[in-house]
């Protein structure tokens, strides 16, 4: 099928041109106005959503050299997200495909993000294990064909994302935090400072602890150094990038020895850490692990990976009517 697809959930309006599985384009507008606001605001993202949706759609098909009416369905992400986000998304895919008279394809976004890795080759065999993080979410899913995938754990509290952007917002950085976390770590001694590393039960999560405990050192160190931070800015920055990917890892290593799956992913914002990534090659070499990395575009929120979630979807039948709406918790 063609489908054109549709990726409004937070702040990025994105639109994407998917042909029998290969992508034809991939057009996306970051909204910089949060910036000056420190996180996301959610009448903003609407706002800025409805000025970008028409000239990222036009841009879309123009560069796939795709007339509307070669379309057979068009993709929105249904949730989960903002929803004033989602609802200009969705009502313009509604609209649209209302006008050229062929379905709509809802599309769940997490589920998007781990799909992100059927854009290029070559691509996990099933079954394999992603692990999710992102702005919003920390999960661990098996992934059994492209439709059946289960969450085996996730986040009792934030995101690890979160945990990286609050952190960043302790240490002074400006938002999002995590890319400079990343940047600064790299002439730091992770081992500097040690923080804790949460476990829970299960294969869950909880990053709400690591972030008080750096909140309380620090409060700690400014009492004898008010520049603290100034003076160990780069070993900070690499001791709270370990601890929160070997929080990860910790869960991901006991995932694999549970299932006895060694075909392991990452998707979602957060892959772009090179901590994460450094150290996931590590353990592929420990574990004789396989591990699969999607390019960085499509880590980030985009359209490609919700017109794969689509194309799969199609094929399966699982097109929607008008009727199908966004939700903000669209359970997985
Ligand atoms: P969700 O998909 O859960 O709705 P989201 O789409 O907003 O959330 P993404 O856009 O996938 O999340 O990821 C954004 C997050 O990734 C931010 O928290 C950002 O700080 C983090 N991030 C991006 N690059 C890096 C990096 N190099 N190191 C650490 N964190 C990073
Ligand atoms: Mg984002
Ligand atoms: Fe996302």
């Amino acid at each position: 099928p063609t489908l054109l697809a549709i990726e409004s959930s937070c702040d990025e309006t994105s639109a994407a041109v998917l042909q029998g599985g290969v992508l034809l384009s991939n057009v996306v507008a970051t909204q910089e106005i949060h910036q000056q606001y420190g996180g996301v605001v959610p009448e903003l993202a609407s706002r800025a959503h409805q000025q970008h949706i028409v000239p990222v759609v036009h841009e879309a098909l123009q560069r796939a050299k795709v007339p509307k009416n070669a379309l057979d369905a068009i993709a929105f992400t249904q949730g989960p997200g903002l929803l004033g986000a989602l609802l200009v998304g969705a009502s313009f895919a509604k609209s649209m495909a209302q006008g050229l008279q062929i379905p709509v394809v809802a599309v769940h976004h997490m589920r998007a993000h781990i799909l992100a890795h059927f854009l290029e080759t070559p691509h996990p065999p099933f079954p394999f294990l992603c692990l999710t993080v992102s702005g919003g979410h920390t999960q661990l899913v098996q992934v059994n064909s492209p439709l059946d995938m289960h969450i085996l754990g996730e986040t009792l509290d934030d995101a690890v994302g979160e945990a990286f952007d609050k952190a960043a917002k302790m240490l002074g950085l400006p938002y999002p935090g995590g890319p400079l976390i990343d940047r600064h770590a790299q002439t730091g001694n992770p081992q500097a400072f040690a923080f804790t590393i949460t476990e829970m039960p299960e294969l869950n999560y909880s990053f709400s602890g690591v972030k008080t405990n750096i909140l309380y050192f620090l409060q700690a160190q400014r009492r004898h150094d008010p520049d603290f931070v100034e003076h160990h800015l780069a070993d900070l920055c690499a001791s709270i990038q370990y601890t929160l990917v070997e929080t990860l890892l910790v869960k991901l290593r006991k995932a694999a020895a549970q299932t006895g799956i060694r075909h392991i992913t990452i998707a979602g914002g957060v892959s772009a850490n090179s901590g994460l990534r450094q150290a996931l090659t590590a353990e592929a070499r420990q574990h004789d692990w396989h591990v699969y990395i999607p390019k960085m575009e499509y880590c980030t929120d985009n359209a490609a990976m919700i017109a794969m979630a689509a194309h799969f979807q199609y094929q399966a039948g699982q097109v929607g009517d008008l009727a199908v709406s966004p939700q903000p918790r669209l359970p997985f």
